[in-house]
């Protein structure tokens, strides 16, 4: 059947794919349809502008999903899938059995021309790469590229599909990953830190600023990866997490173009750094140039104040 189908197993992402499928349900005049392994989630989804709702019953592998919804999807307009690892890995399998072309990472999506159009960020952000793939097309999102779509007040009816085990995988255990369960890419406020610290016993002047902001804690990969002074879910960048709060506030940090693609689009990013010349004061939208060891507790006094 054609249609514009979505697929997250992470159910905050799911939403968020709506988004992009409505735009695109309205310019190929097709239908969207979520597919979901969530019977819980599939009513919210229902209720956000999906025609239809498919929840997929059975093993949630990528090798026993990918043929169930190949087969769903058989002569789909577009996929879009949740860009998790998981998800790549479903989207490849499902593209290779449409024999559809793939772009992953897709920070915008658009139909034209009957193509899909799409463009992602390239070589840790200095370069964008614009696609251009013909139907049916497969593209993964990353979190938090689209905002979910407020509710519609009605409720598409949702169906069940089996899913089949492929023989070939059997998943013998799973062992959740450890961390502290903070969600960085939830938080509205970061203070971001960087090896402008000395010590880590003097992170202590941004969990104070953190604290009177109502801020999470974010940091560089080399706090996060060389020093260990904080976990590693809460470094940004490349290689580490995307986020959009409403502020971000980088301290004794450069602002290389590694951390830098992790925390662009935030709305308001203010720098402190003692060097007037380092690149995080290029896309500050207020900056001081100063040592963040005078600066911080005057942050947070006037703050508190
Ligand atoms: C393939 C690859 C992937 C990478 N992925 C990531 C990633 O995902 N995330 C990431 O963060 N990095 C990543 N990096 C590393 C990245 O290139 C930078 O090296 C790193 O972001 C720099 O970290 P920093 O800003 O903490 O340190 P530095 O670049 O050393 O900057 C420290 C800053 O603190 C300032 N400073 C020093 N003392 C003070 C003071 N007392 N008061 C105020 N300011 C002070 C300095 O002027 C300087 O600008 C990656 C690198 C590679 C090669």
């Amino acid at each position: 059947m054609a249609g514009i189908f979505v697929f997250s197993e992470d159910p905050a992402l799911a939403r968020q794919l709506l988004t992009p499928g409505l735009e695109l349900k309205a310019a190929l005049d097709q239908p969207l349809v979520a597919l979901t392994p969530s019977r819980d989630e599939a009513q919210t989804l229902a209720g956000l502008g999906a025609d239809r709702v498919v929840v997929l019953e059975g093993p949630g592998t990528p090798e026993a999903l990918a043929p169930a919804v190949a087969a769903l999807v058989a002569q789909a307009g577009v996929v879009l899938v949740g860009g998790t690892l998981r998800g790549k890995h479903l989207a490849a399998h499902v593209a290779a059995a449409l024999n559809a072309g793939l772009t992953t990472d897709a920070k915008t999506i658009r139909a034209e021309g009957g193509r899909l159009e799409t463009t992602r960020i390239l070589y840790g952000g200095l370069a964008v790469c614009e696609e251009s793939l013909a139907l049916p097309a497969v593209a993964t999102i990353p979190q938090r590229t689209f905002p979910p779509p407020a509710p519609t007040g009605a409720s598409a009816p949702v169906e069940a599909a089996a899913v089949t085990a492929d023989p070939r995988v059997e998943v013998l255990s799973t062992t959740p990953v450890a961390g502290e369960g903070v969600d960085i890419g939830a938080a509205p406020r970061l203070v971001a830190v960087g090896r402008g610290f000395g010590a880590k016993a003097d992170l202590d002047l941004a969990v104070d600023l953190a604290g009177a902001l109502k801020a999470e804690l974010a940091c560089t990969r080399g706090i996060a990866e060389d020093e260990h002074w904080l976990p590693v879910e809460r470094y940004i960048g490349i290689s580490g997490q995307t986020v959009k709060p409403e502020l971000y506030v980088a301290a004794g940090l450069s602002g290389q173009v590694q951390h830098m693609v992790g925390c662009r689009e935030s709305k308001v990013i203010v720098a402190i750094n003692k060097d007037e010349r380092a690149p995080i004061f290029e896309a500050a939208d207020y900056g001081i140039v100063g040592d963040l060891y005078t600066v911080l507790p005057l942050l947070t006094a006037a703050l508190k104040a």
